[in-house]
């Protein structure tokens, strides 16, 4: 008798696991923090303490902007101007002691990646900004991250995503097993991975507009990414497609409602 029951107990046990894995692959979307997690009591977009607070929610991966001044410092600023310098013009010791809007210090590249590998687990994403009219300080952009990637170690914890195609199709040649992703939307999947991207990140519109995109790109075995989604309507809407990546400004919200749809999948079994 007692056998029986254990028995019984270890076919429902694995019977639940196999549901489990089921509801994991149908609902795996992951959620990315959109330049950290900065909704958060002292905190500010793209200061190192975002990035702190997105590992202590738990989100999988944390975004992050990179531009570069006029000479070759990666810094850590979403806007191309910072305190009324436009940075790419601007020499680093102009704006090296100015402080984000929390007090934090501007970071460098370099600062926050250090900040990054600390936190074990954490997917770093990183945008690089195109930098407007010097193609060529662009590219060297693109060769200068990839290089402080790989000497700190990093190879495998960080993606990259911009809005220039130039720049994608050169991380993806320099870094052929890395996640690159293109922002701009327009392209189909197919066609970004005819030129060596294996990842499309594009704003919500154009992925209600081109739903199978998702599918076509998990045929391809690219990535797909939806910024910046941070409405629960659009959220519950985009997660029926299962977009690899869902990023967003609400990280611990998006991350709950994944959970609660894991739940109602589950319930159907
Ligand atoms: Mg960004």
């Amino acid at each position: 008798m007692l056998a029986a029951c254990a028995l019984l107990v270890l076919i429902s046990g694995c019977k639940d696991n196999k549901i489990d894995k089921m509801v994991d692959q149908m609902v795996s979307t992951k959620v990315i923090a959109h330049r950290g997690y900065w909704k958060c009591e002292g905190s500010a977009q793209n200061s190192i303490s975002s990035l702190r607070n997105a590992h202590k929610a738990g989100v999988y991966g944390s975004e992050f902007d990179v531009q570069i001044t006029a000479d070759s410092v990666l810094i850590v600023n979403h806007d191309n101007d910072f305190k009324g310098h436009v940075i790419n013009l601007t020499h680093y010791k102009v704006i090296q002691d100015s402080l984000l809007s929390n007090g934090e210090k501007l970071p460098t590249l370099e600062e926050y990646l250090a900040a990054g590998k600390k936190l074990k687990g954490l997917l770093l994403v990183l945008e690089l900004k195109p930098v407007k009219d010097n193609p060529a300080l662009e590219q060297y952009a693109v060769e200068k991250c990839v290089e402080m990637v790989k000497k700190m170690g990093l190879g495998k914890r960080v993606d990259y995503i911009s809005f220039s195609l130039e720049a994608c199709k050169r991380f993806a040649a320099l870094m052929p097993k890395a996640s690159v992703a293109y922002l701009g939307g327009y392209y189909m999947p197919i066609e970004l991975l005819e030129i060596g991207i294996n990842g499309f990140d594009y704003h919500y519109n154009e992925v209600l507009m081109n739903p199978f995109w998702v599918d076509e790109a998990r045929n391809y075995n690219m990535t797909s990414n939806v910024w910046t989604v941070n409405d629960s309507l659009l959220v519950e809407t985009l997660l029926v497609g299962n977009p690899t990546f869902l990023t967003t400004d609400n990280p611990e919200e998006v991350m709950l409602q994944i959970q609660a749809l894991k739940e109602r999948v589950r319930e159907r079994f």
